[in-house]
């Protein structure tokens, strides 16, 4: 076993701490490798804040990981000693089932194996996530990472990327669209580049008449403020597609009623509390409420080489790692710009 240091929440809703755990050694088919950056999700919060349910704790969070390969197993062929990789979401699921082998290993049937929270395909040695100096991982669930980008900046594309590329590129969002992102933080950005790289005509929808300004530089042609009524009144029935990455309560039917006849409301948001959405609000104009989860390991690759070919990574705010129940915070008040990634050389 390999001595680990991370940072976990020992118990649910506590802060994280320093916190020293063991790793398998690299498997015939695993690659090691040095965490260099670790994004900072609203997920891991959602999840240290044990707001899902289920939480396993001791909780290592952390899903957008970027680092340099240290070892190789003996049959890796994808990687060698002193490539960059990254790790998502994701790091194993049964591999066989009509999801997997479609690759969308994301909605294995037999239960995926998320990078923390979750279990390895044993379904009881418990994974631990990238607030952390070093990672095990089988090569297949290792994305391969061009060197022409800014590393720190790249790790959000781990999940932030793919969690809101996978839903533009299956509805095939792009020229002649209307689409209005949902909230302006770590998902909405990258939503809004995405967007804009695929020939949308993109309106950022949000509450903090601050972010005007960055949502134009993001390349957002519109932008509405969700709390002006009037404004909201104005925009009914506009847009071909809304991408919902608000992470809090809110009121679906007030944004199902900004979707054109045909329209497509795609959560990817994941408030912890339900929401009741009126039958009317749907079927009043043929109107439909879809769900997203991040994407599978062919897409993300899809989309690091996109990024890579077109220059696309997130805006970052680089902490070090005792600042994370600050940053947690933060994000909290919709303070982030637009996504925290942790230097791993902070630990
Ligand atoms: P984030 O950076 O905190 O951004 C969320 C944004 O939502 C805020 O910046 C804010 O934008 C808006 N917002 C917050 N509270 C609001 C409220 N009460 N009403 C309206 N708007 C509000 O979070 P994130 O990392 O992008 O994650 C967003 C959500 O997606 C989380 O629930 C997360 O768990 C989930 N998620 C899902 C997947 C998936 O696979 N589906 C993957 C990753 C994350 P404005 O200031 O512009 O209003
Ligand atoms: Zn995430
Ligand atoms: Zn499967």
């Amino acid at each position: 076993m390999i001595a680990t240091k991370g940072y976990a929440a020992p118990v649910a809703k506590a802060p994280l701490a320093p916190f020293n755990f063991e790793r398998r050694e690299p498997g015939p088919h695993d690659v090691q490798f040095d965490i260099l950056f670790c994004g900072v999700c609203h997920s891991d919060l959602h999840q240290v804040e044990d707001e899902w349910g289920h939480g396993i704790f001791p909780m290592v969070p952390g899903h957008e990981i970027v680092g340099r390969i240290t070892k190789v197993g003996s049959h890796v062929k994808k990687f060698k000693v002193g490539d960059l990789a990254g790790v998502g979401c994701l790091v194993d699921s049964c591999r066989h089932c009509e999801n997997c082998e479609e690759g969308l290993e994301q909605y294995c049937l037999n239960g995926v194996s998320p990078t923390y929270n979750g279990y390895e395909q044993d379904k009881k040695t418990p994974t631990f996530g990238g607030y952390s100096n070093l990672i095990v991982v089988h090569e297949d669930f290792a994305l391969k990472v061009s060197e022409k980008l800014d590393l720190a900046a790249v790790a959000p594309l781990l999940c932030a990327g793919i969690t809101t590329y996978s839903p533009l590129r299956h509805w095939k969002v792009g020229k002649g669209h209307k689409v209005a992102v949902l909230g302006l933080g770590g998902l909405g950005h990258m939503a809004v580049k995405f967007a804009v790289s695929f020939g949308a005509e993109v309106t950022m929808l949000s509450t903090s008449p601050s972010k005007k300004a960055d949502a134009e530089r993001l390349g957002a042609h519109k932008f509405l403020l969700t709390k002006d009524p009037e404004s909201l009144k104005a925009a009914r029935g506009s847009f071909d597609f809304i991408i919902d990455t608000v992470s809090a309560e809110h009121d679906y039917n007030q944004y199902l009623s900004l979707l054109r006849t045909n329209g497509v409301m795609i959560c990817v948001g994941a408030p912890p509390t339900p929401a009741a959405v009126a039958a009317f609000s749907l079927i009043a104009g043929r109107k439909s409420l879809a769900g997203s989860m991040i994407g599978g390991i062919p897409e993300t690759q899809e989309m690091l080489d996109y990024c890579a070919e077109h220059n696309i990574v997130s805006d970052i705010e680089v902490i070090k790692m005792d600042y994370i129940q600050e940053a947690y915070a933060r994000m909290l008040k919709a303070d982030v710009r637009y996504r925290f990634v942790i230097d791993m050389s902070t630990l």
